[in-house]
């Protein structure tokens, strides 16, 4: 029986340690066989992402600061020459100053929505138009959303209004490049313990609630986000695009917790 993505090559960007949600999904992709390409963004990150990639026989690891158009570039261009194509790429990463993650939504800076707004929510349009023009066979990309996009979470502020865009972004690109053959979707992930996660004001008190709420009274693993994205990344999902999936343990089909679970 044929692995899931033999033969297939694609990028992955946002790995900053082994407990990244992107490590997660390059794992997931791995082990049916993928070829990868990984970035880091700079290189006290790089010396955690090398040793990685070697353990799932990548060899094609890039610096890149998505804040920096021209490092953009250089990866693409790169990605050009050692392989020519891409068939999927993997979209991981968000940012926004530590500071405005706790508090009211309304003190946002101006500086810090318009920064938050350029590596969270556009880095995804540019790492699209960039992948696309690889992929003249077509092929696929995810990126990682969160609920708070939807509906408030305390804390989560500028953040929300980023992911709000970006999967606004999911879907016009899913249009845009749905003739070509290329599927655009999006995992909204529940709460993971990781250097992005932690940044979360109250982050423990999330995990908890989630935890103890959750239709699976659990919170999700990266291996499940993998497995998810191993699905929006291959052919299994050859029908889906512009999707927001959610990998959630089921919390965002609750209108109010459980009683019972109140008490546990
Ligand atoms: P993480 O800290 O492991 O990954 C975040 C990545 O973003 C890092 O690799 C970091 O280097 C990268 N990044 C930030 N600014 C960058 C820039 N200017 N250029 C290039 N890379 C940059 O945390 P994670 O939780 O795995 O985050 C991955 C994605 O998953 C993010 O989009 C995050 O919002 C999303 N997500 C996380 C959770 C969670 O609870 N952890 C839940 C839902 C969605």
């Amino acid at each position: 029986h044929p692995l899931l993505m033999q033969g297939k090559r694609g990028l992955v960007m946002g790995v900053a340690n082994d407990h990244s949600i992107a490590w997660g999904i390059a794992k997931a992709l791995a082990d049916q066989g993928a070829e990868l390409a990984f970035t880091y963004q700079g290189e006290a990150l790089g010396k955690r992402v090398k040793p990685l990639a070697a353990k799932v026989g990548s060899t094609l690891v890039l610096p890149c600061d998505v804040e920096d158009l021209a490092s953009l570039d250089a990866t693409f261009a790169a990605l050009e020459k050692a392989w020519g194509r891409l068939d999927f790429a993997v979209h991981c990463i968000a940012y926004s100053d530590k500071a405005e993650l706790k508090g009211r939504y309304a003190d946002t800076t101006r500086e810090n929505f318009l920064r938050t707004m350029t590596i969270s929510a556009f880095s995804f349009t540019e790492m699209a138009k960039r992948a696309a023009a690889l992929m003249p066979q077509g092929g696929a990309m995810v990126t990682l959303t969160f609920g708070g996009a939807n509906r408030v979470m305390p804390n989560y502020n500028v953040m929300g209004v980023a992911k709000a865009a970006l999967e606004a972004s999911v879907r016009y690109l899913a249009a845009d490049f749905g003739p070509q053959g290329i599927r655009v979707n999006a995992i909204s992930a529940g709460p993971v313990r990781t250097l992005a996660g932690a940044g979360i004001t109250d982050a423990r008190f999330m995990f908890n609630f989630q935890k103890a709420h959750a239709p699976l009274r659990r919170t999700v693993t990266i291996a499940d986000v993998g497995g998810s994205a191993l699905y929006l990344l291959s052919d299994l999902s050859a029908g889906v695009t512009g999707e927001i999936h959610y990998v959630d343990s089921g919390y965002n089909i609750i209108l109010m917790p459980h009683p019972e679970s109140q008490k546990a």
